[in-house]
């Protein structure tokens, strides 16, 4: 086995797991979360996944500053994706799936100096679409590998 191959064997992925409470419709901060996974990790340089397994809840990234962006967002979504009298989904739910499938269910972060690169404005967030709910997400780090 050439040198390179075995250095690409020593690649680190660790998983962590997290269980937030979703009381009401919301994102949720989970950056300090992702930032302690990435720490408890030891990983300097990768990247780094979180995944939110559930389909009415999603993980986006957006402002972590103004707080009314994502107030704004939740009416914006809310407007995009109503509640439609035509929806079969038993659950009754279905407009809760829309919103999860058009934020989409993961993101991927670059990790450089054992931190994630984000913008200063930027905020990891878990959002909640069909509530009250306890969640769960993951987040999965992955060392550079050195070649
Ligand atoms: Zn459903």
């Amino acid at each position: 086995m050439a040198d390179k191959e075995k250095e690409f064997r020593i690649l680190i992925a660790m998983l962590f797991e997290y269980h937030i409470s979703a009381p009401h419709a919301d994102f949720y901060n989970i950056t300090p979360k992702v930032c302690e996974a990435i720490a408890k990790s030891g990983v300097e340089n990768g990247i780094v996944v979180v995944y939110c397994p559930h389909t009415t809840a999603g993980i986006t990234i957006n402002e972590n500053a103004d707080p009314d962006v994502v107030r704004d967002l939740l009416i914006g979504i809310g407007k995009a994706f109503p509640d439609r009298p035509e929806f079969r989904h038993a659950e009754g739910n279905s407009a809760a799936h829309l919103k999860a499938s058009a934020v989409g269910s993961s993101a991927t972060v670059i990790v450089s100096g054992g931190k994630p690169i984000l913008g200063i404005w930027q905020g990891i967030y878990f959002c909640e679409f069909d509530p009250p709910r306890e969640r769960t997400f993951f987040v999965k780090v992955v060392k550079q590998a050195s070649v």
